[in-house]
């Protein structure tokens, strides 16, 4: 597959501050890639670089091959959809899909028929005429999606486009958002802070850390081998037990992490099965959340765990009364992951 994006060495200062710091990256055609980090990590800066928006202190951008470190924003082949939607007002839903190709002077049927493909796109074709403020905030989005898909871009930059959105929304577009990349197969890179949202969505994920990439990999390989504390601790809980601590409890060198998921909370002390440990402790708190309750337990040995049920049968009452009671935590030692440093 050919690479849509390539960074190398990139890094931006804003005086003092080194926003972004030696970042090399591939995004392959057609990649689903998520720039996820917390606030001030530099995420935005990099998709900004991208677009052109911004210029590197140091190192170089290609797209599709050809080095456009140095190219104007409206020469890239890139489209850039913002949290805030940037839509016009004053305009109607159609012309504001229309306006990109109106300023690159494409005749007007042209330009009409688009518009109403890339609105069929994000099913809202029945929209057009509507005024922005007469839309919700997940149709608002769509219509910002749609401004961007018109202009078929090869590559398509969206920062925090559902960030507006509440809860159940935003769930609901991520899905969308990610089935219409996949009909659409333009190359998406996504900006988040929301570490689910970057699981759920993406192709690959690159997690930054202070202005650099602290990891990049499948949802999977970045959640089941997180490769330093940060990234176990960004993504989902990371439940690390220090060298001291991992050593008495796992007899293993180094750190480690086991999720909260693949533990089981036991009463008393059951004798481990031969693939599997157990660790004396007991439970501080009790966070019933509805489907699954979370229960967070002190261990003898020092650390404290985390470990996630769900609630097939118990109640809240049930898994309430067990705050205070003495447990043993057991997990099939596969699941014992090592945690680079
Ligand atoms: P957020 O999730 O809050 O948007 P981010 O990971 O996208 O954060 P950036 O917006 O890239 O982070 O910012 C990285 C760092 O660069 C921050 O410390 C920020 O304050 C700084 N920064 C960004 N833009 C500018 C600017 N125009 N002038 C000065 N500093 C800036």
């Amino acid at each position: 597959m050919s690479t849509a994006i390539r960074l190398t060495g990139l890094r931006k200062t804003f005086g003092d501050v080194v926003a972004v710091d030696d970042v090399s990256l591939e995004v392959a055609d057609g990649e689903f890639l998520t720039l996820l980090g917390p606030s001030g990590s530099g995420k935005t800066t990099v998709l900004r670089m991208i677009a052109g928006f911004e210029q590197p202190t140091a190192g170089t951008i290609e797209l599709a091959g050809v080095d456009v470190t140095r190219v104007p924003p409206y020469d890239r082949d890139v489209n850039t959809v913002f949290q805030d939607y940037a839509l016009f007002p004053h305009m109607n839903v159609l012309a504001n899909v229309e306006y990109g190709l109106m300023v690159k002077k494409v005749p007007k049927a042209e330009r009409r028929q688009r518009a109403e493909e890339a609105l069929a796109t994000v099913r809202l074709e029945d929209y057009g005429a509507r005024k922005p403020s007469q839309l919700s905030g997940g149709q608002r989005q769509r219509v910002a999606l749609a401004r961007a898909l018109v202009n078929k871009p090869r590559v398509l930059l969206l920062d925090e486009p559902l960030g507006a959105l509440d809860l159940k929304l935003r769930e609901q577009m991520q899905v969308e958002l990610k089935e219409l990349q996949r009909a659409v197969g333009i190359t998406f890179v996504f900006v988040t802070h929301d570490q689910e949202e970057a699981l759920t969505m993406s192709d690959r994920i690159a997690v930054f850390d202070a202005g650099r990439i602290a990891q990049v990999g499948t949802p999977t390989e970045i959640y089941e081998h997180p490769s330093t504390p940060f990234v176990a601790g960004f993504v989902g809980i990371s439940n690390l037990l220090a060298a001291g601590v991992a050593a008495t409890v796992l007899g293993r060198e180094g750190m480690w992490s086991v999720r909260p998921e693949k533990i089981r909370v036991t009463l008393g002390s059951p004798a481990p099965e031969a693939n599997e440990r157990a660790a004396a402790g007991v439970i501080r708190e009790v966070v019933y959340v509805g489907m699954s309750t979370r229960f967070i337990v002190d261990l003898d040995a020092g650390a404290t765990l985390i470990a996630v049920q769900q609630n097939s049968h118990a109640t809240s009452s049930e898994v309430n009364s067990m705050r205070g009671q003495r447990v043993t935590l057991m997990w099939n030692t596969e699941h014992e992951v090592p945690v680079g440093s």
